[in-house]
């Protein structure tokens, strides 16, 4: 029998005038994730992408697919030519697969009817359905208000029959909401804030900062497999390495170095928006939330945030880290992010940072260095690696 794999998506079909830029987009998104899984038939139709399956590995497909950012759930559907009694048989299959496989103890029959020359409307293909699953599927219970399971029909060209709905993680399409620039630590919080914001259909970019030689390869390693796991969500990412010793020492050398932190941070940030205009990125985004290290109170927020002009997106600023931390397993970067590696903040760090920066004091630190020449130079010597999923 022939099967497709149907996927929803919710929001986008909001959209009124743009929906078909966001259809188009979802679709060629779609294509890309499973491109590597074969040369495979993918449509678009009554308001849903349709996958065909022949005889792919429908799990793997299923996998790729629901990384893909704008899909709210997907199912398997049997495809045939529509007729009462082979609906009645397909779906008591279906029943009895759920019943075995999800334990199942209630369900109930939905049905569609497109196609109105089909004899049996919908509330009697239900009806007629529903009595013949409840007749042969054994100790199966019709429960019409909180089902376990909803045996789904519907008769257009030909009959679809499906069952379970497999979630996916909603959002946008990606790539229809302009690019903007992550700022990716080795960390737990900032793979998280990039996956966030790249589900709402934002392109991103990343760039991080190391202390090379002080901090070893294997750091660097861990930021590009963190930028890898990303990439199974948005395709490619550009991932910019900057090299901020010389900058670190700069400040060890002039300034407090109970301002390191805060110093560094206001670095960072201006780096980071110089690449993100160069690279026409609107926006920067980082994984700070409020009070959790000592960067991250008002004070300290307020004074790296006016090293910058362009928007500063920070989704996790009002989260508790153990609902961040749910996310990253649910994105499978937590492991990565836990493994002992030396972030350049670790280097030069004071015993006492300031909590609460005054905006003129740091400026006058600021003062002490050659800041446009020591940013130049970082920039100029910036690495750039391309990261392609892992297959
Ligand atoms: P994370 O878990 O993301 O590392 P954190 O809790 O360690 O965050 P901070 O070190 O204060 O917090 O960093 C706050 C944010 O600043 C990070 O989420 C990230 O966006 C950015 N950031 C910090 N260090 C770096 C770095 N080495 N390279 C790039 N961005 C960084
Ligand atoms: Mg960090």
């Amino acid at each position: 029998m022939e099967k497709v794999l149907i996927i929803r998506y919710g929001e986008i079909s909001l959209k009124g005038l743009n929906r078909p830029y966001f259809e188009n987009t979802l679709l060629k998104n779609v294509k890309r994730a499973i491109k590597h899984l074969g040369d495979i038939n993918v449509y678009k139709a009554y308001g849903r992408l349709y996958i065909d399956l022949e005889d792919y590995d429908v799990d793997e497909i299923i996998e790729a697919v629901t990384n893909v950012f704008g899909i709210v759930s997907v199912s398997v559907a049997y495809i045939f030519e529509a007729d009462m009694d082979r609906v009645c048989e397909v779906a008591l299959e279906q029943a009895k697969e759920c019943i075995e496989e999800d334990d199942v103890k209630t369900f109930k029959v939905e049905s569609k009817r497109g196609n109105k020359r089909f004899p049996i409307k919908s509330p009697e293909i239900s009806r007629v359905v529903g009595g013949y699953i409840l007749e042969n599927a054994g100790e199966l219970e019709v429960d019409v208000h909180n089902p376990d399971v909803i045996i789904n029909v519907e008769i257009r060209d030909k009959a679809y029959v499906y069952s379970r709905k497999i979630p996916g993680f909603g959002g946008m399409p990606y790539r229809t909401g302009g690019k903007a620039m992550l700022l990716l630590s080795g960390g737990i919080d900032s793979p998280v804030a990039g996956w966030l914001v790249a589900k709402r259909g934002v392109e991103i970019e990343a760039i991080h900062y190391h202390s090379y030689p002080f901090t070893s390869d294997r750091a660097k390693e861990k930021v590009i497999d963190l930028a890898r796991i990303l990439s199974r969500y948005c395709g490619r990412i550009r991932l910019h390495s900057v090299n901020l010793l010389n900058i670190q020492k700069a400040i060890n050398e002039k300034c407090p170095l109970a301002e390191m932190t805060i110093l560094s941070r206001r670095f960072m940030m201006a780096i980071a928006q110089r690449t993100a205009l160069d690279r026409k990125c609107k926006a920067l985004v980082t994984g700070e939330s409020i009070g959790q290290v000592a960067s991250q109170t008002l004070e300290s927020l307020n004074v790296t945030n006016s090293a910058v002009d362009i928007p500063v997106f920070r989704p996790l600023i009002a989260m508790d880290k153990l609902d961040i931390i749910k996310i990253s397993q649910k994105i499978d970067s937590y492991e990565t992010s836990i493994l002992p590696f030396e972030d350049c903040c670790t280097v030069f760090l004071p015993d006492r940072p300031v909590t609460k920066p005054r905006l003129e004091k740091i400026i006058d630190s600021e003062k002490l260095l050659d800041v446009e020449e020591l940013i130049k130079d970082a920039i100029d010597n910036m690495e750039v690696i391309i990261v392609y999923p892992e297959d």
